[in-house]
């Protein structure tokens, strides 16, 4: 039987740079996933890109990623945030977040999550003490002898002090472990395509909120920009089966003239929404992270920054253990883990809610509150800076790894 530290079910986003964490702090990983990394990388597996706050981008440079990945990466320079309706101009009052107010060079970077895979299956690759099995399923864990025994679809069993499932929004682990979750659908779907422009976004990203949900235009590399278009559940399905000239002039109302000529480039994706959060983030032997653990609206883009979060925040609380010669599979030692993570989760999971709530509407009376709300903030400089920082994902206790250190 194969014999590691920890064994991760699930190399996605959050997975990969758990396992590289806890690999290059000296604890012998296995990551399993179920997928075949050519398949993932290949264009046409996942269209969306990611906003990845400055914290994450810390995080990804402390673990030798980032010197991948930084050149498909687009820097935000400003945020603009805006209340409108389809079709009209946008209300006078908007929010405008400037990195420069901060006297930081960006507030972020958006990359195409299939660049960041690759740029974190390199590092994977040449990393100590780390062994990425893939394609390869986990089907169950069981307890035996003070170890945690999971077992792969083909049937082999990997022996580990601890299992963490890194395994999605679906997990199969977290149902077979007696996981519970809160959670519901959203009347709304993500469509995620790409549009080339005519002049240059110069780093500007841009949230309109309409009736159906956010708007959002992030600046990729060149001249081009990523839409997430949440829309009415009901509404997108005929969005997408659209010919080009339908869905070019459906685009055109919503994104305003502001990059002059645009064209929608690549396939058109299309994503559920939900909203989930796991009653318990650990048990003996077992822990959760990432979307395994929460699933947010796409709204405010911290998703990934939140699983990053989590697997920082791991890492650094098993690595602690272990060079004190601690069990690291202990629920002890699991729950200053879920201490640390459960309440910053579950309060970013239930204000990206509200948010939802409050924009993803065109009741007037709400209309004239949330415009006034972004008229106080956008003429309050602290509260301005507030949000910067959150958006960056400077709050709250950080981790080693997303103040730039080593975990
Ligand atoms: C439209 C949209 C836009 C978004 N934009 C942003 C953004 O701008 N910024 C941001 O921070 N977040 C964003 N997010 C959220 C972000 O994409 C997710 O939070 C992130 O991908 C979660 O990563 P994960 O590794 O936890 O899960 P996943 O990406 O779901 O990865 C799970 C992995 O587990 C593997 N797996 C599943 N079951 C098994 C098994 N039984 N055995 C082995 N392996 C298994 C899968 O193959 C997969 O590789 C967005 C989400 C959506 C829907």
């Amino acid at each position: 039987m194969r014999r590691a530290d920890v064994l991760i079910s699930g190399g996605g986003m959050v997975g990969l740079p758990l396992g590289l964490a806890l690999a290059q702090g000296g604890l012998k990983t296995v990551i399993a996933d179920a997928a075949p990394p050519a398949k993932v990388l290949e264009p046409n597996f996942d269209g969306r890109v990611s906003a990845l706050a400055y914290a994450s981008v810390r995080m990804l440079r402390a673990l030798g990623v980032w010197e991948g990945l930084a050149p498909h990466a687009q820097p935000i320079r400003e945020i603009l945030v805006t209340d409108g309706q389809v079709g009209k101009p946008a209300s006078p009052f908007s929010l405008h977040f400037d990195a420069g107010e901060v006297g930081a060079e960006s507030l972020g970077h958006i990359a195409e999550n299939r660049h960041i895979r690759a740029a974190l299956y390199r590092a994977v690759e040449i990393a100590p003490n780390l062994e990425l099995m893939a394609p390869a399923v986990v089907t169950s864990v069981a307890m035996k002898e003070g170890r945690a025994v999971a077992r792969l679809k083909d049937g082999e069993e990997i022996s580990a002090a601890l299992v963490i499932a890194a395994d999605g929004r679906d997990s199969s682990l977290r149902t077979q472990m007696g996981v519970q979750i809160i959670g519901w659908s959203y009347p709304q779907t993500g469509i995620v395509a790409t549009v080339e422009h005519e002049k240059p976004h110069n780093g500007v990203a841009y949230e309109h909120f309409l009736p159906s949900g956010p708007f959002a235009i992030l600046p990729m590399t060149g001249n081009r920009s990523s839409l997430v278009w949440t829309e009415a559940k009901t509404k997108a399905p005929g969005l997408l089966a659209l010919d080009e000239e339908g869905f070019h002039a459906e685009l055109a109302q919503r994104f305003g003239a502001h990059l002059g000529k645009i064209k929608a480039a690549g396939p058109r994706w299309s994503y559920p929404l939900s909203f989930h959060i796991a009653r318990d983030f650990v048990r003996p032997r077992f822990a959760l992270a990432g979307d395994c653990a929460h699933g947010i609206h796409p709204i405010a883009g911290q998703g990934l920054n939140l699983g990053l979060k989590d697997a920082a925040a791991l890492a650094e609380v098993l690595l602690d253990a272990g060079r004190l010669g601690r069990d690291i599979g202990a629920l002890d030692t699991l729950k200053r883990y879920e201490r640390w993570r459960r309440f910053d989760s579950f309060a970013l999971a239930v204000s990206t809610d509200a948010l939802n709530r409050l924009f993803s509407n065109d009741i007037a009376p709400l209309r004239h509150l949330r415009d006034l709300g972004l008229g106080i903030v956008d003429s309050i400089a602290p509260a301005r800076r507030f949000f910067m920082r959150h958006a960056g994902g400077d709050i709250g206790k950080l981790p080693r790894l997303m103040k730039g250190e080593a975990a």
